[in-house]
């Protein structure tokens, strides 16, 4: 018989990285025990999916289910409130047209989901119950994984390998000190759930809204029931200075942006608001003999581009194979280890580059007015498809709209070039509409 206490994988949380790693190692036949420390159903933000998700619900078989919990979304929406304009961005017209639509979901369902269903391929799913502590011994020895289940008792497990999927909490990365933090992305988020917001209808239906505020940009993700999800991401300065409660900070925000106060008119709160700090980091070193973090236990990037469930469920997946070698041939889980951590790295830095851009006139404007010379907008659709992977197809199209934005830039330095909704003095909203 074989010892519950010592399975060949634990996994640290049961958000979407550590459920998909656990259903993954479940159906390759490995004793996988995973520790979160809250019960499903609870509140998590990361709300809209990218189409790419899809082909990994597909394989943990779970697509029809998460359809079923899910507001369709064939695209994203940009509104810039100097203007009012808004610019659309159909996954339809994506230069990858194999999943031309996602989901947005209530996290406390699509979570519960995947956590069920890494319960039903056979993981060994613990709820109530925090990993406190964890210790190495020497190289080759199995790790001790202590934790603490709501009645008080500690658990002992000694896997052979460890994957931390612990979310921002980033259990390993924090202990290790090898957290890297990014001073380029030092943004902090509030948000909430509201009912009665108006929808796009017609063709947007379902996208979702991207309004770009003076200092920062909101998010209006569309979820089932009327409800609306709305955030704010601004760095430090949009909350320098101002006083108040969180909830009367965000709804200053919310009235402050014509094109998101007209949309919210009316509407209610019916969840608690709240708030995220200092956004985007990673770990320097995020695998080592027996371990390898996945996720936002790994690493974070600002959300605007919706990719942090996709690439932690990627990294799920990448992490779970990675493990798997390791079990049987530790130098071969070793490389695919290294691999995990180097995808995920060089997807953030993908779009990391338009993240950080994205508050520059040169490039609102660019994306308030996209073009398709050289396939530039179908480039960019792709990544906003969640094809980060560098495909050979997108290189022409990416290296073109870099090009087109530098050399905007140099112009806009000189003051040259062509004038620039985006960096002229904020308009009226009613005088925008009525253009
Ligand atoms: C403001 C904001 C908006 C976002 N919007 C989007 C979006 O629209 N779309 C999108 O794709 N992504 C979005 N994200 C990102 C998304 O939330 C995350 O990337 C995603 O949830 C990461 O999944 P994960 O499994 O790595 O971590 P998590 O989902 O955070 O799961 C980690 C789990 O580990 C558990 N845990 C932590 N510590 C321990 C411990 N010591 N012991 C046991 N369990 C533990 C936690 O309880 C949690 O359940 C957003 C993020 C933020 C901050």
């Amino acid at each position: 018989m074989s010892d519950p206490n010592s399975p060949d994988v634990a996994i640290i949380g049961g958000g979407p990285a550590g459920s998909t790693a656990a259903a993954m190692l479940a159906m390759a036949g490995r004793r996988v025990t995973l520790l979160e420390k809250s019960a499903h159903p609870r509140f998590h933000i990361g709300e809209s999916l990218l189409p790419r998700n899809l082909d990994i619900l597909e394989r943990l078989g779970v697509l029809e289910e998460v359809r079923g919990i899910g507001v369709h979304k064939p695209g994203a929406e940009f509104v810039s409130d100097r203007t009012g304009r808004s610019a659309a961005f159909p996954f339809a017209k994506a230069l990858n047209r194999s999943r031309t639509h996602a989901w947005q979901v209530k996290r406390s369902e699509f979570d519960t989901l995947l956590f069920a269903n890494a319960r039903r391929r056979g993981a060994t799913m613990l709820e109530n119950t925090r990993v406190t502590d964890i210790r190495f011994g020497a190289v080759g020895e199995r790790p001790t994984v202590l934790a603490r289940d709501a009645a008080g008792a500690v658990l002992e497990l000694r896997p052979r390998y460890l994957l931390d999927a612990s979310g921002r909490d980033t259990f390993l990365a924090g202990r290790m000190r090898v957290k890297d933090s990014n001073k380029y992305n030092n943004t902090a988020a509030t948000y909430a759930h509201f009912r009665g917001v108006e929808r796009r209808g017609g063709e947007l239906d379902g996208y979702i809204s991207i309004h770009l505020a003076e200092d920062g940009w909101f998010w209006l993700i569309p979820l089932p029931g009327d409800i609306m999800s709305i955030g704010f991401v601004g760095n430090q300065s949009a909350w320098k200075g101002r006083k108040g409660s969180a909830a009367e900070l965000f709804l200053a925000r919310i009235a402050g942006s014509p094109t998101v106060a007209a949309r919210s008119r009316g509407a209610e709160i019916v969840s608690e608001v709240y708030s995220t700090g200092n956004y985007s980091y990673r770990a320097r070193q995020g695998h080592g003999d027996g371990y390898l973090m996945i996720g936002d236990a790994y690493g974070f990037v600002d959300p605007m581009f919706s990719t942090g469930v996709l690439m932690a469920m990627t990294s799920g997946e990448l992490g779970a194979a990675a493990a798997d070698a390791w079990l049987d041939d530790p130098a071969r889980g070793r490389r695919l280890a290294a691999r995990t951590n180097r995808e995920l790295a060089r997807s953030m830095e993908r779009i990391s580059w338009l993240i950080y851009r994205v508050n520059d006139p040169v490039m609102r404007s660019l994306f308030m007015a996209p073009r398709n010379t050289l396939w530039m907008r179908d480039g960019i659709i792709n990544m906003l498809a969640g094809n980060l992977y560098g495909e050979l197809r997108a290189i022409v199209p990416v290296l073109a709209f870099k090009t087109v934005y530098q050399v905007l830039s140099a112009l806009h330095r000189m003051g040259l070039g062509p004038a620039m909704p985006e960096a002229m003095p904020a308009a009226p909203l009613g005088a925008a509409a009525a253009e």
